[in-house]
């Protein structure tokens, strides 16, 4: 027999392994979720390739997962007769990072200390990997659904591995196993009671059977039963088991902060379960982040790359399933369904209309969603007219006159001085400097609100044309801001007007300046600085201006 060839991990896979096998990380536990995560995956791929390719399933039985304890040797195996891997996609899957989660986490840790490592481990999870904070040595043996051929990974963490071909007659018959040799301090792995009930908090709905055998010739009993959560009434499921629900199926350790959970029923009828997460996700300014919420067709995954919900809500996890759609057509098809874009429609108005709700009923609540995930929501005002106005319902604030506190439009707009007509705003990367800006002055002599706008992304919104309650948004720094018409505090003093001395002057600096200005003027904006630099009105907005030379463009 050949030896089996040795390969090297990618770069990447080294380093966390190298993190994994070093991990100081207290809640191991978390390797089994993500192992039976993987396991749930594999058969749900199955049941739906299954649909248009009957041949792949076979003989091989209802899906369904296998952990099978072994305490003399200090084995964990888990089984699963889902889709498999050929040798090819062995290599790809585990000798390379191939989520992005994955590739954001690295990119985090890089230059972290081992133990903040370990903290974002639990933090985030990252896993196959995660299989080597217990073993060290894990062997994976798998068959494709519908060939004739089986092979065998094996590695023990520390920077290559092995792969050689296996006989059929010790592989799975369909599907993938994976072996953990356990390290000394992991044998507790091998316990049924411990075993039993970290899988039922953790993995407990999983939409795939569980079966546990104690030892590798004892009976398999069922543990999980594979039932689809969101089927079950509400009324019939705890706050616990969403929250199990929502960790295990979106790979997350926060408790989410909003669980939204509806049967919509009419001309399209679906089941939506989404989580808002209570933390931000580590990979939310991904460029290739996309959204995460699954496709089910009458409980049969599809696909999570349907894009349910705008890019600006991709924070949302969760998923929909669709009782009309029809089962046997491509993902490719589904995309261009009208029924998909009424559920696309559908969800993404109700996730607006319950922040909105929660944003009345519980407020601070609401404010943690919008400290985490304002800058991603707002991006929805210039990417999406149509829910402009419930977008900017949502939106807040902070500003000159709000004391570090949040403000939403409405109090702007309660807030308006006499003769205002515009929401004024002026936009900078930090907060602190934006509230002492020179350009301000003239606002504060008049008691008016000015909104502090710090995140990248509100330079581009405010460019859209954007207006609340019939007042346009209006930069401080842009054009002549015209205050005159509003009435200055008690006790403030009025900008000099512009008498032949100022005229004098005004000419003076002009003639100085030359081209590097386009104009000089008198301003209401100031009342204590002697100058300020604005943006005309017609031109771009100061931040913005800097933002796009900071971008090369
Ligand atoms: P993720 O599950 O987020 O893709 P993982 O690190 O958990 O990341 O797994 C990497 C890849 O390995 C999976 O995307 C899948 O292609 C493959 N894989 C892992 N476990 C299995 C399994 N039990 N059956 C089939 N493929 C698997
Ligand atoms: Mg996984």
């Amino acid at each position: 027999e050949a030896a089996p060839a040795t390969r090297s991990f990618e770069a990447d896979v080294a380093k966390l392994l190298h993190l994994m096998v070093h991990s100081v990380y207290s809640d191991k536990d978390v390797f089994l979720r993500e192992l039976i995560s993987n396991a749930a995956d594999a058969c749900e791929k199955l049941r739906y390739e299954g649909l248009s390719n009957a041949a792949l399933l076979g003989d091989g039985g209802q899906p369904r997962i296998t952990v099978i304890l072994d305490p003399d040797a200090r084995q964990l195996t888990i089984e699963d007769n889902g889709i498999g891997m050929s040798e090819d996609e062995l290599t790809d899957a585990l000798g390379t990072i191939a989520r992005s989660g994955t590739k954001a986490f690295m990119d985090r840790i890089a230059g972290a200390k081992d133990a903040e490592g370990s903290h974002l481990i639990g933090q985030f999870g990252v896993g196959f990997y995660s299989a080597f904070m217990v073993a060290d040595r894990v062997e994976v043996t798998s068959r494709r659904a519908g060939t004739e051929a089986a092979s065998i990974w094996s590695s023990d963490g520390l920077g290559t591995y092995t792969i050689q071909p296996a006989t059929l007659a010790d592989a799975p018959a369909r599907g993938t196993r994976v072996l953990l040799h356990l390290k000394e301090d992991a044998a507790s792995y091998t316990e049924s009671f411990t075993i039993e009930r970290t899988i039922k908090t953790q993995s407990g709905h999983v939409p795939v059977p569980i079966f546990l055998k104690d030892t590798p010739d004892a009976e398999p009993k069922q543990i999980a039963d594979g039932a689809a959560l969101w089927t079950k009434p509400k009324s019939e499921i705890t706050a616990k088991e969403y929250k199990d629900f929502y960790r295990s199926a979106a790979g997350q350790f926060d408790e989410p902060a909003l669980t939204l959970h509806y049967r919509a029923e009419g001309l399209h009828e679906y089941t939506v379960l989404a989580f808002i997460p209570e933390n931000k996700p580590i990979d939310l300014f991904e460029p290739e982040r996309a959204g995460r919420m699954k496709l089910y067709v009458r409980r049969v995954f599809i696909t999570d790359e349907a894009q349910i919900l705008p890019r600006y809500l991709r924070f949302v996890r969760g998923l929909v399933d669709s009782n009309d759609l029809p089962l046997n057509v491509s993902r490719e098809m589904i995309q261009e369904s009208p029924v998909l874009a009424a559920i696309q429609k559908g969800v993404s108005n109700r996730v607006l209309s319950e922040l909105d709700k929660l944003s009345g009923t519980d407020a601070d609540r609401y404010l943690n969603i919008w400290d985490n995930f304002g800058p991603v929501l707002k991006e929805g005002l210039y990417e999406d007219y149509a829910r402009r106005e419930a977008l900017l319902g949502l939106a807040r604030f902070k500003s000159t006159t709000s004391e570090g506190e949040w403000r939403s439009l409405t109090d702007y707009v309660a807030g308006l001085k006499e003769n205002q007509t515009a929401i004024y705003y002026a936009t900078g990367t930090d907060l602190d400097r934006l509230a002492t800006s020179p350009q301000l002055e003239g606002f504060r002599a008049r008691g008016i609100e000015v909104l502090l706008l710090s995140d990248q992304i509100d330079s581009f919104w405010v460019t859209a044309g954007v207006d609340y309650d019939g007042k346009p948004f209006k930069s401080v720094t842009q054009g002549l801001a015209d205050l005159s018409l509003i009435p200055l505090v008690e006790g403030e003093t009025p900008a000099a007007a512009a008498s032949d001395a100022v005229s004098g002057f005004i000419s003076f600096v002009k003639d100085a300046l030359g081209d590097a200005v386009s104009d000089v003027r008198a301003s209401d904006r100031l009342t204590t600085s002697a100058v300020c630099l604005v943006a005309p009105e017609t031109g771009m907005d100061r931040q913005l201006e800097k933002l796009l030379a900071g971008a090369g463009r």
